[in-house]
């Protein structure tokens, strides 16, 4: 008898009863015929006779096995692989231990198939709200507001790489700014315009989000006159007001961007704008978007009754010293096409009615000079 006992498999379980310190205990399980015993670590022994009992399975896993007497004053538990099979071998308990087995599963698959439909939901949503983002990405970028620009712009500025010093020269801070303050006096958008001239022999200019807006000694050489500088100026400030750079941020990052700036995430986008700087994306705009620049620039300077045919010069001299400029660094990397551009901007003028001219007072010679680029350049502007 005693070596049948110890033949019969045990399942590491427990008791709970009022008769045991804190009510339960664990204990190994052993299920025979007509019974179930108990052993607690403390030795104590219980027992249950089969025919009275009760059977559940729950617990926090939905796993684990009850057994109970009628009275429920003493019950065993134990999740361990093969109790349940264990009972079902005990022909009193057997159906009961099936048609539970049963419920569980139909309810397990029951929460499968919602599983999937949820799945299937939310892969509609996304498959609709990429559409979505595509079709009205453009109107709903826009339609964000503009501090996020500015957020953006901030950020962006910090890590990026001037590549020189920010000249601080008073003359030409306040030159820089005069220009800007004319330029966006009939600007769209509330924007908080800071302009930083680096000393660089890079021939070139950008904008970031919400009017960060970086022009090099390098392109100021290359400017002929200060409308030149000022149509420059004015391409940039269209990006900013145009709002380029947050659409820039929508096209590369699609929907995760979209996701997050519309949940205001801010801190999120700054991050992968960060990335998108760190690539140069964020200033390296589309052919649309270029050409909406200078058409918006255009109408700055007309605005501002500044000559728009800086524009055109500063284009003028990419054209004719396409080969000569270090593409890679220049304006002309990310502003491609100078002839064409330089047709259709002519187009636009012939077009726009000219308001009356305005000059600006300011003295570019000196400017220049200022800038340890005066004489030299001025000999050979003359001479060109
Ligand atoms: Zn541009």
């Amino acid at each position: 008898m005693r070596a049948t006992l110890t033949a019969m498999p045990e399942f590491r379980g427990g008791v709970f009863c009022d008769e045991l310190d804190g009510g339960r205990a664990g204990a190994q399980i052993e299920v025979e015929t007509g019974r179930v015993r108990a052993q607690t670590r403390g030795g104590e022994c219980f027992e249950l006779a089969t025919e009275a009992c009760e059977v559940e399975l729950g617990g926090a896993s939905g796993r684990m096995w009850f057994v109970r007497s009628g009275d429920g004053a003493l019950t065993f538990y134990s999740e361990a692989p093969g109790f349940g099979d264990a009972l079902a071998t005990v022909s009193v308990l057997a159906a009961k231990v099936h048609e539970i087995r049963e419920r569980d599963r139909s309810k397990r698959s029951r929460h499968r198939a919602l599983r999937v439909l949820g799945l299937v939901a939310v892969l509609l949503l996304l498959v609709g709200g990429l559409q979505g983002v595509k079709v009205a990405g453009r109107a709903a970028l826009l339609a964000l507001p503009t501090s996020i620009d500015d957020k953006v712009g901030k950020v962006a500025i910090e890590t990026t790489e001037l590549g020189g010093p920010v000249v601080d020269d008073p003359v030409v801070t306040a030159s820089v700014e005069k220009l800007v303050g004319r330029l966006t006096e009939h600007a769209e958008g509330d924007f908080d315009y800071r302009i930083q001239v680096v000393d660089a022999s890079t021939v070139n200019a950008f904008a970031l989000p919400g009017g960060q807006i970086v022009i090099f000694t390098g392109l100021i050489r290359e400017a002929e006159s200060i409308d030149a500088v000022a149509g420059v100026l004015a391409h940039e400030i269209a990006h900013v007001t145009l709002r380029h750079g947050v659409q820039r941020i929508g096209q590369a990052l699609g929907l995760a961007a979209a996701v997050q700036i519309l949940l205001g995430d801010v801190g999120g986008v700054s991050a992968l704008a960060i990335e998108l700087v760190q690539q140069g994306a964020l200033t390296s705009y589309g052919r649309d978007q270029e050409r909406a620049a200078d058409r918006e620039g255009v109408r700055l300077m007309l605005e501002s009754g500044l000559d728009p045919r800086g524009l055109i010069q500063i284009f003028e001299r990419f054209a004719e010293e396409q080969d000569e400029l270090p593409a890679a660094t220049s304006w002309l990397s990310s502003h491609p096409d100078p002839r064409e551009r330089i047709a259709s901007i002519e187009a636009l003028i012939a077009d726009s009615s000219s308001g009356p001219s305005r000059a600006l007072d300011l003295d570019f010679k000196e400017l220049r000079e200022r800038l340890g680029i005066g004489e030299q350049s001025s000999e050979e502007a003359d001479g060109s």
